[in-house]
């Protein structure tokens, strides 16, 4: 197969088989570039069948740039509450600001710029190249370092670090419809070769692939570290009534409503007879005791709020998930 061949066949593919999304639907210029914006920001580090609701809602309370600089921080926060890393929602606000400051409104269409925006990186900035301006780039995302791990059965560290492939993306060649294109290459990740049990026979690529050859699926992974850390949170329980404070302290989180917490040593953890739960957040695996205790306290920006009454604030689903554990004993 040529790279010619290789993106006709892809996109025959995708013509017959893309996901009918609600950021792909049929667009003004200028939405597609807000449609992309916000589904790119969101997908950054949520599954696509999560984010759709999120997208739907947001679209439907915050339709465009301009609404999105005025909205005030309580209604955004709403909007994004459950879809966790609260900072893509602060970045993305404030992308808007700047977009209608230094760029007359309309998203810029250069890496560079893109990339000076904030929680714009390199592969969202491709992303938003490929998808919303229709230039030939193929942003590399998990689904696409899948591919051509198995395409070119890489397995080596050498073979498997960023540089080498984004040289090996050069298999995909050119189109004609680059916006189409890298939407096509993402979403036989997603569907076709995905992590486990690849559907192979229907893949538009199968007579390239060496790992479909060899009969050998196995993904190597530079090796992601997540951190164990170990908390202690107390839950100050009055007549059905729980504590919470606006986290001004850990990094995660940041003014959002949590149970007061301390960092504590892995001996104090395991020593402790409480119950705990395990949260992954950002890049680390937090191993929480939970601690009730029955009384009043105040800190400063604590509010105490009943069972009842939760769901008149924003939470972020940490808080929810350590409220779902203490209600179970
Ligand atoms: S043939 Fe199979 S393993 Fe190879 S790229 Fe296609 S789906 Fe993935």
């Amino acid at each position: 197969m040529n790279s010619q061949s290789i993106t006709k066949e892809i996109l025959k593919w995708y013509d017959n088989n893309k996901r009918n999304l609600p950021w792909r639907k049929h667009l003004t210029n200028k939405q597609k570039e807000y449609y992309t914006l916000v589904s790119e920001i969101m997908l950054q580090q949520t599954q696509v069948k999560t984010v759709i609701p999120f997208f739907d809602n947001f679209i439907k309370k915050i339709p465009n740039l301009n609404t999105l600089a005025k909205t005030r921080d309580k209604k955004l926060m709403k909007c994004w509450e459950g879809l966790g890393y609260y900072s893509r929602a602060r970045n993305l606000k404030k992308t808007a600001q700047k977009i209608i400051k230094d760029f007359n409104g309309r998203l810029p269409n250069n890496i560079e710029n893109l990339k000076s925006l904030p929680g714009i990186g390199e592969y969202t900035s491709t992303a938003i190249m490929a998808i919303a301006f229709n230039k030939q780039y193929i942003p590399l995302d998990g689904n696409v370092e899948r591919i051509l791990k198995r395409v070119f059965y890489l397995k080596s560290e050498k073979e498997i670090n960023k540089d080498n492939l984004h040289k090996k993306k050069s298999l995909f060649g050119k189109s004609n419809r680059p916006s189409d294109y890298a939407q096509a290459i993402m979403e036989i990740g997603a569907l076709i070769c995905k992590p486990k049990d690849p559907l192979c026979h229907g893949c538009p690529v199968n007579k390239i692939c060496t790992a479909y050859k060899k009969n050998d699926f196995e993904i190597k992974s530079k090796n992601k570290f997540n951190k164990v850390k170990y908390f202690e949170a107390e839950i100050y329980e009055n007549n059905n009534k729980y504590l919470l404070i606006k986290n001004n302290k850990f990094n995660f989180l940041k003014n959002l409503l949590i149970f007061p917490m301390k960092e504590i040593d892995q001996n104090k953890f395991k020593s402790s007879f409480n119950k705990s739960i395990n949260i992954k957040i950002s890049n680390m695996d937090m191993r929480i005791t939970i601690n009730k205790i029955k009384k009043n306290k105040y800190f400063n920006n604590s509010f105490l709020i009943g069972k009842n009454d939760l769901k008149n604030y924003i939470l972020p689903s940490f808080t929810k998930k350590i409220f779902n554990s203490i209600m179970r004993y």
